[in-house]
């Protein structure tokens, strides 16, 4: 029940403002943010130092869970019970990881590539999001000491990439946590708020955390934020630098890389001395230490050299997202520089170079997301009415339309939410089911698209083809989940799922995907022409045996044996692949049969006139 007090005074009712958290749940570190006296705040440790918990989580030998820093020393003692990266296997099956595995000090179950990943530690099994869960209970549990106050409403951010599912897990994780998840907002738009709410122009968010990388092109007018496009990797990022470092230090070392999967205490060791050393020189120019004897050594600038080519990478994206928003760099106003990874020297130079502008750096690059995540929180409690936020779709939406056409109902960079729909038949007499296939991705042929889920509209009645009308509805919640709602309009049929997609997609895919529709362009509309010749033709097949049947009496043995020929010369096309052929014999066909229908039609009237008076 809601609560009121009323000012005395004035006799206004003062409804109490309601809090809500805002959380950045990170890969390498999460954080939890509030607003206080009109200001975004985030929750430091105990002695004040630091607000990143780091998103780790150790199973101790008691049974106990530990989350943050005391989990993140156990990475070295007890590497198999510890559990990190773990927002990298969101939403994500064994096969989506593979050739990363080997990277995780702790077991991944492989026994079904295609179901989502499960971790085991000890003799349990757990879930990514029952994991992620248990970091956001941490920060929950953080927040409530400070404001000693329950909480349970919050705002959580995610990549700007995450797909559906990847969304859904992270809603799912909050709802574990006993956190109602009111809204999960993208990374790089968080940022941009917490930069200036009121500023208007078009500015870049670059976002290079431990695990991630995304960069977001964002149109900010009178309070409105506009996602015009995103781009990103979801495998790029500080933790990519550590194992470059590793990976240089074993060479020359020389240490086979076979040791790194059977010495997990080892593999921890060294890859915690590289991102050590990787921190150490975003300060200064040398690094040097050792481990069990081994020494370790490296420069600023042979660092650099082991990470031009993933900071090239970033740059690719950065490319997309302008191509994308059809804008240039001379219309990008500022850059926001995001997540810790942009604290090394060379990210600044190599975005600051490409951008031709110095670079925004001024708020803690691990705080902004947590930041913003806190005043959009403040915005859906409604103190700040003035601000809108709106974001785009990365895929195209569709269904599976005959012959395994794909057909776009909400193209890519679409603003979210957003809802569209359009209406469908049957292609058969009497059908009752109708399969409702829906797809993500830019080519022409679902098969070269990735499939979401499917599900059947039953029962419809039984009418001729063509007859039904089948309303499809995509709704595209904020969140960017996507509910597909399928409605026959005569007989108010309806059936409607929420889009759960069995396992997640990498951003190598993603872009693959793109680039794929591209490069395939020529040849998906010579398919799609083809295809599309083919569907007529069957619709045609269909109806001409149909009118045969229905009208053999008024036609002659000739025009029977005609019409007979030219559908099976039509049929004959069709096992071909010559779309002009199809598209000759339809012609063909039609031309020759238009005046028996008129024929046909004519009699029918006269037949239904026949004993009436006028
Ligand atoms: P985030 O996911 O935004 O918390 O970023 C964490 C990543 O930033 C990790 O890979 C850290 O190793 C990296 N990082 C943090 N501080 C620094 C620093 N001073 N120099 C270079 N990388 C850093």
């Amino acid at each position: 029940m809601a609560t009121f007090s009323i000012n005395l005074k004035d006799g206004t009712i003062v409804k109490p403002s309601e809090l809500i958290v805002g959380i950045d749940l990170g890969t390498t570190n999460s954080l939890v943010a509030y607003m206080k006296d009109g200001a975004a705040h985030c929750v430091k440790s105990a002695d004040g130092k630091s607000a990143l918990v780091p998103s780790v989580i150790y199973f101790a030998p008691d049974h106990q869970v530990i989350v943050g820093d005391e989990a993140k020393e156990k990475l070295i003692t007890d590497p198999g019970n510890t559990i990190f990266s773990i927002k990298r296997l969101m939403g994500k099956s064994y096969q989506d990881i593979a050739g990363h595995s080997a990277y995780f000090g702790y077991q991944i179950i492989d026994e079904d590539r295609e179901a989502l990943v499960k971790i085991r530690v000890k003799d349990k099994f757990y879930t990514p999001i029952e994991l992620s869960a248990l970091i956001l209970q941490e920060l929950k549990k953080r927040v409530e000491a400070e404001l000693k106050v329950p909480v349970s409403k919050a705002v959580i951010t995610v990549p700007a990439y995450f797909n559906d599912n990847q969304r859904q897990a992270t809603r799912d994780a909050g709802k574990l946590a006993g956190l109602e998840v009111l809204r999960i907002v993208n990374e790089p738009t968080a940022a941009a708020l917490a930069y200036d709410p009121a500023e208007s122009g078009t500015i870049a968010v670059y976002d290079l955390g431990g695990g991630t990388f995304d960069v977001s092109l964002l149109q900010i007018e009178g309070g409105i934020y506009e996602v015009l496009s995103t781009n990103g990797d979801t495998f790029l990022g500080g933790d990519d630098f550590d194992k470059a470092i590793v990976e240089h230090w074993m060479t020359q070392l020389g240490i086979p890389v076979e040791r790194l999967r059977s010495d997990k205490h080892f593999s921890q060791e060294i890859r915690l001395a590289a991102e050590s050393a990787k921190k150490h020189l975003s300060t200064f120019d040398s690094f040097d230490a050792q481990i069990d004897d081994l020494p370790l050594a490296l420069t600023r600038v042979e660092f650099e050299q082991l990470i031009q080519p993933l900071v090239d990478r970033t740059l690719q994206c950065c490319k997309n997202a302008l191509k994308d928003a059809a804008l240039g760099i001379q219309d990008i106003q500022k850059v926001v520089m995001v997540g810790g990874s942009t604290r090394v020297p060379l990210v600044k130079k190599v975005v600051s170079e490409f951008f031709k502008q110095p670079v925004f750096d001024e708020i803690n690059p691990d705080e902004v997301v947590a930041l913003g995540a806190a005043i959009q929180a403040d915005i859906l409690a409604g103190n700040q009415q003035d601000v809108l936020l709106l974001d785009v779709t990365p895929l195209s939406l569709g269904i599976e339309t005959v012959g395994g056409l794909m057909d776009t109902i909400i193209p890519r960079n679409s603003k979210v939410p957003s809802k569209a729909g359009r209406q469908y038949t049957t292609s058969v007499d009497g059908q009752k089911n109708l399969k409702v296939a829906v797809y993500q991705g830019e080519r022409d042929l679902v098969e070269h698209n990735r499939k979401l889920g499917e599900f059947i509209l039953s029962n419809i009645p039984a009418m001729p083809a063509g007859m039904p009308k089948i309303d499809i509805q995509f709704i595209l919640n904020a969140d960017g989940i996507l509910t597909v709602r399928a409605r026959e309009l005569r007989s108010g049929l309806e059936t409607q799922v929420e889009i759960k997609p069995t396992y997640g997609i990498t951003e190598e895919e993603m872009g693959m995907m793109l680039l794929d529709s591209i490069q395939n362009a020529q040849s998906d509309i010579a398919i799609r022409g083809l295809l599309e010749a083919r569907n007529e033709a069957q619709n045609l097949l269909l109806s001409g045996e149909k009118f045969l049947k229905q009208h053999d009496a008024i036609l002659s043995a000739a025009e029977i044996s005609e019409t007979r020929q030219l559908l099976q010369t039509l049929k004959d096309a069709c096992a071909g692949s010559d779309k002009d052929l199809i598209h000759r014999q339809i012609e063909a066909l039609n031309e020759y049969t238009t005046p028996l229908a008129h024929r046909a039609m004519d009699s029918a009237i006269g037949n239904a006139m026949k004993g009436k008076r006028v």
